[in-house]
C-alpha cells in the first residue's frame, strides 16, 4: 500500500501540472529504473508516468525534459510527452506520458534502426550542446568543440577519469595508461558529421509502446559522432541484427566501424565504473592493453 505522504505528494504535483484536484484511482510501482523511483499514476481515466527522488534540489529532470523535448521536436523517434518537472515537499519529480506496452510489431527492429538513422541525419557544425546534462546521475559536459577528438577527450574521457581518480576508483598509473591513448586517437578514429544523438541508447532505454512501436526514454542528448551511439548499443547486447541492417540501409556506417567501437565504449565503461564500481575496469584495461 502507498503511504498518505506519497499520495499527497502525487496530488500536489498533479495539481501543479494540470491545475485541478485529481481523484487518483491507481498508483503502481514501475520497476526497471537504476536511479529514480518510478510510478504509474491513474486519474481522470488517463495514465501518467511519474519519476521522483529525494535528492537535493538539482536540474536532472529539467535536463531530461529538455532532452526528450529536443528529440520529440526533430520528429524521427517516438518519445513520451513530458508535462512538468519541479520540486515539491523535498522531492524532485518529472511527469510524463505513460507508455502502454503492446505486443512487439514484426518490423520493430527495422523501425528502430530507421528512426535512429533519421535522428542522426540532424547535424550541425560543432560537437556538443548549448547545455550540460547528465549521464545516469553523473554530470555530462557538453562544451562545444569544432574537433570531435578534443570533444571526446575533454568532455567525455577526462571528466569521467577525473571523477574516478577523485573517488579512489583508479590510481594514477591507470589514468596515465588511459591518457596514453589520446595521441593515438587521430590515427584510430574517423571524421563524421556532428549528429544529434540519444546519448544513452542501451536496451533499457527503449520500450515497446503503442502499436508495438519503439519509444525512446532517458536520453543524454548531444551532437557527436554517431559511431559512439551505435557502439554503445553493442556494449550490453539486446539489439537485434535487423536493427543494424536497417540503420545501415539508411545511413551506412564505415566498413571498419567495428574496429572503433571498443574505443568509444571506453566512455560508458568509465561511467559504469563511477556509477556502479570497479568491476567494469577490466573491460577498459583489456582495450588499453591493446593500444597502450
Ligand atoms: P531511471 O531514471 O531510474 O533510470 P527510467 O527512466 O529508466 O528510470 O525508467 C524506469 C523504467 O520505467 C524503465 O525501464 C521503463 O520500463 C519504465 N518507463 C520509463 N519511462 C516510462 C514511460 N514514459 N511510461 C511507462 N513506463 C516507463
Amino acid at each position: 500500500m502507498f503511504d498518505s505522504r506519497l499520495q499527497q505528494f502525487l496530488e500536489s504535483i498533479i495539481f501543479q501540472t494540470f491545475g485541478k484536484n485529481p481523484s487518483i484511482t491507481e498508483i503502481q510501482y514501475v520497476g526497471g529504473g537504476c536511479i529514480n523511483n518510478t510510478l504509474k499514476v491513474s486519474f481522470d481515466k488517463e495514465q501518467y508516468f511519474v519519476k521522483w527522488n529525494e535528492d537535493e534540489e538539482n536540474d536532472m529532470f529539467q535536463k531530461e525534459e529538455l532532452g526528450l523535448s529536443k528529440l520529440r521536436e526533430v520528429n524521427s523517434l517516438n518519445i513520451p510527452k513530458t508535462y512538468q518537472f519541479g520540486r515539491i515537499e523535498g522531492r524532485n519529480y518529472l511527469i510524463m506520458e505513460f507508455i502502454e506496452r503492446e505486443a512487439t510489431k514484426d518490423d520493430f527492429w527495422e523501425i528502430l534502426g530507421q528512426n535512429l538513422a533519421a535522428l542522426h541525419q540532424n547535424t550541425q557544425d560543432t560537437f556538443g550542446l548549448d547545455h550540460n546534462n547528465y549521464i545516469g546521475r553523473l554530470p555530462q559536459k557538453n562544451d562545444k568543440k569544432s574537433n570531435w577528438i578534443d570533444f571526446l577527450i575533454d568532455n567525455r574521457f577526462e571528466v569521467q577519469l577525473g571523477l574516478a581518480i577523485y573517488n579512489g576508483l583508479i590510481n594514477s598509473d591507470f589514468a596515465k595508461k588511459f591518457r596514453n591513448l589520446y595521441p593515438q586517437l587521430p590515427g584510430l578514429l574517423v571524421q563524421e558529421p556532428s549528429s544529434l544523438l540519444h546519448g544513452d541508447l542501451w536496451s533499457g532505454n527503449f520500450m515497446v509502446g503503442r502499436k508495438g512501436l519503439p519509444f525512446l526514454i532517458d536520453p543524454a542528448i548531444y551532437y557527436g559522432n554517431r559511431e559512439v551511439e551505435i557502439a554503445f548499443t553493442q556494449l550490453f547486447g539486446g539489439f537485434d541484427r535487423k536493427f543494424y541492417n536497417a540503420y545501415n540501409e539508411v545511413l551506412p556506417l564505415e566498413s571498419d566501424f567495428q574496429t572503433r567501437a571498443e574505443i568509444y565504449n571506453l566512455y560508458p565503461l568509465l561511467v559504469h565504473v563511477n556509477l556502479f564500481g570497479t568491476s567494469y575496469l577490466s573491460g577498459i584495461q583489456r582495450v588499453l592493453n591493446k593500444y597502450c
